[in-house]
């Protein structure tokens, strides 16, 4: 869906889909030579990493292995809310793998560094992550986060992927989302 269709909800672009295809094939690159002569399986937590393990995955020059989890952490609102729930597990046991989770976004932390834990629970040779956008200023916890695709404001952004009440994920760039939408 092109900007001009919602122009009114979005107050303004903050990474454009020029950029944010030419950041993921670097960031696909990176991948491919860091994992070299090993498998990898890319974990996309549903539903706002699906674009970004779309683009990633089909600029990566190697074979992979992908499997998709859904948590929830959020609801219907733009808070965290730090509880996370596992609504739909992966398909395969995870011992001895070489696991990359892909997200949307890190804003608090608080869902990736549980994810991240839960992952090496289960025996994963390791466990790393890849997130396309990061909020620094709202890390409630810390956590390594070993590729980013950009640093962004606290603002509560939409799009690639990142909704508000389960709007705006096909959008190809991300928008910061107007407040008269949720205020
Ligand atoms: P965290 O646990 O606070 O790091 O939040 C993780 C999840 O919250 C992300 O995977 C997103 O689904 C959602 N989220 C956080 N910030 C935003 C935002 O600005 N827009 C849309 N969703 C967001
Ligand atoms: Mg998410």
């Amino acid at each position: 869906m092109d900007l001009s269709v919602i122009e009114s909800d979005i107050e303004r672009v903050i990474v454009s889909e020029v950029d944010l295809q030419a950041r993921i094939k670097e960031l696909a690159a990176q991948v491919d030579a860091d994992y070299e002569g090993r498998d990898v399986l890319l974990v996309g937590v549903l539903k706002g990493a699906v674009m970004a393990m779309a683009d990633l995955t089909r600029a990566m020059q190697r074979h992979l292995e992908m499997d998709w989890m859904a948590v929830s952490s959020y609801g219907s609102g733009t808070k965290s809310s730090g509880v996370v729930r596992i609504l739909k597990d992966l398909d395969r046991d995870i011992t001895g793998r070489n696991v990359l989770i892909v997200e949307d976004i890190v804003d608090s932390g608080l869902t990736l560094s549980w994810l991240k834990s839960n992952l090496e629970s289960r025996g994963a040779a390791n466990v790393d992550i890849l997130a396309i956008l990061r909020k620094p200023e709202a890390a409630k916890v810390e956590v390594a986060v070993k590729y980013v695709g950009f640093d962004i404001p606290t603002d509560f952004v939409v799009g690639y992927g990142l909704d508000f009440d389960e709007k705006y994920r096909n959008l190809p760039f991300i928008g910061v989302l107007a407040k008269h939408m949720y205020e």
